[in-house]
This record gives C-alpha cells, structure tokens and sequence, in this order.
C-alpha cells in the first residue's frame, strides 16, 4: 500500500519551485528554468552531479536565496523567506554540545509564543518519534553520530513544518546507521501523526534514493535544468538486490553525465 500523509488520497502540491532561474552574486548561473513539484504523501529525491546546485536548490526551495526568476510556492502561497513550516535540515549534524537532547530540540519552537511545559513535552514527544525516548537528558558527547541526526531530525519535526528539505541527511553515518535510519524516517515521515505532509532529499548516494523516493529529479548541464524525472513505482520495502531495482539504478546512472555548458 503507498503512505498517504495529510488529506487521504486527495494529492496536493505542497511545495513547488516554478521557473526558477538563480545566478550567485559573482555572476555564476546556477539555474535555468527550474520547475519541482513535491505533492502531499510523496518523498521527493532530487540528483545531479557534484557542484550541479542542489544545495543551492534546497536553499532556494525553503527560502533562504532568492531567485532572479520565477517562484516557490508553499501550498498555493508564494514564499517570500523562511519560515518553520519548511524545515531545512543540514548535511552536517547540527547540535549545541551544551545543551541536552531535549534542550535542543526545544530550540525549534522558541519563536512560538509558547510556554516552557508546553515545549518539554513537545519535545519528548518529538524525540520519542524519532525513536530516543529515555534519552531526552544526553548530551550530544554522550550520543553516537546516528542519535544525533535523529536529534536533529526531532527539531525540525517539533516545529511542525508541512515539509521536511534534507541535504544529504545520511552521508556523514556509518552504512549500518544509516540504513536503519533511513527505513525509521520514511515510515515516522509517512505516518499520518504530524502535520509533515512531503520530504524532498537530495542525495549523491542512488542507491538510497531508489530505496526511499516516489519522484526524481535529475539536475544537469550548466546553468542546470531538470533533465529527468522518474517515478518509482517499486513495491516497498525495497530490496537493492532486487533486478528491478539494478535496472533503475542502471537507468539513474546513465542521466549522471558530466554536465555540458548549454549555448
Ligand atoms: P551541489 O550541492 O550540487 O554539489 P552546490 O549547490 O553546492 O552544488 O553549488 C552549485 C554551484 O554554485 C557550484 O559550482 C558552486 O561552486 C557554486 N556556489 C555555491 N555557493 C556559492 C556562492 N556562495 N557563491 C558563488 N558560487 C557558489
């Protein structure tokens, strides 16, 4: 069966990036007519090669860098700046040595007019989604790299954002952390108990793409463009020793040329 979050069965875009051209301040053109969709109950995995721009687009996507053309949208609204309801989460763990697991996760809702019981127990309840429960008072010293991101996972979802955009989430764990990471977040994303309604990750690692994605966008050439998009429509859980799945990650590769200067 495929995960529906939010309105069941009803598809909605949840955020979308339409027309986007982005040059850096030096000139450099990034982008060239940027269209991405990500709908309600969908995870959306965007490639490309190395240096192509997809940290930029995720930045762009949640507001942080402005583009010179063109619009992201969050549900129908066009977004102007950041704001919780996209939470952008880093490639590199990021939590304050000095606080606790808890007090970092409670970082997140500073900027709601909330009371201290009130963000506790938000809190707690963030981290027992991401599967630390009992461990609210570590530190991060006393926490293993995958604890961690799973802490820094629990902030973003205590905000409560409708989207979650993940910069190469899992590169910095061990295989065996990740992979159990990986499978918890798709099935804690998906599940219907918080407002999160699609994720869109960007990932060198195909393998994993293919493991978790319904779409895919393929960025290429420069200034980059989406050269590709692909749904999978593999049954989950999804076996990377499975024929189908080499075959499309045979498909993946061959879109990952090194990118051509456009004329
Ligand atoms: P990716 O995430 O696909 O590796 P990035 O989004 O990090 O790519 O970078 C896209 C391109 O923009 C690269 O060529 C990079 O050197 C350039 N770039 C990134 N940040 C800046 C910046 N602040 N100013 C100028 N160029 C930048």
């Amino acid at each position: 069966m495929e995960a529906q979050a939010g309105n069941e069965g009803v598809s909605q875009v949840v955020l979308e990036a339409v027309n986007i051209d982005f040059s850096y301040d030096n000139g450099y053109k990034v982008f060239e007519n940027i269209n991405i969709e990500a709908d309600s109950g969908k995870f959306v995995a965007i490639i490309g090669p190395s240096g192509i721009g997809k940290s930029t687009l995720l930045r762009i996507l949640g507001g942080f860098l402005k583009p010179d053309r063109g619009e992201v949208r969050l549900m129908g609204r066009v977004l102007h700046e950041p704001t919780p309801e996209v939470a952008l989460i880093h490639q590199s763990i990021v939590t304050f040595p000095w606080m606790t697991a808890e007090e970092n996760v409670m970082l997140s809702m500073k900027t709601k007019n909330m009371d201290r019981e009130k963000m506790e127990e938000k809190a707690r309840e963030a981290l027992a989604r991401v599967g630390l429960e009992g461990f609210e008072d570590l530190y991060p010293k006393e926490m293993s790299g995958g604890m961690r991101q799973r802490v820094a996972i629990a902030r973003a979802f205590a905000a409560d954002p409708y989207i979650f955009l993940m910069d190469e989430p899992f590169a910095h764990l061990d295989e065996l952390t990740a992979e159990g990471l990986r499978q918890d977040i798709y099935n804690i994303l998906f599940s219907g108990e918080t407002p999160l309604k699609s994720v869109i990750m960007v990932s060198h690692n195909l393998t994993e793409v293919l493991e978790l994605a319904d779409v895919i966008y393929i960025l290429n050439n420069i200034p980059a463009t989406v050269v590709g998009r692909v749904d999978v429509n593999m049954p989950r859980p999804r076996n990377p020793r499975n024929d189908d799945f080499n075959a499309n990650l045979d498909m993946l590769y061959s879109y990952l040329t090194p990118p051509r200067k456009r004329e």
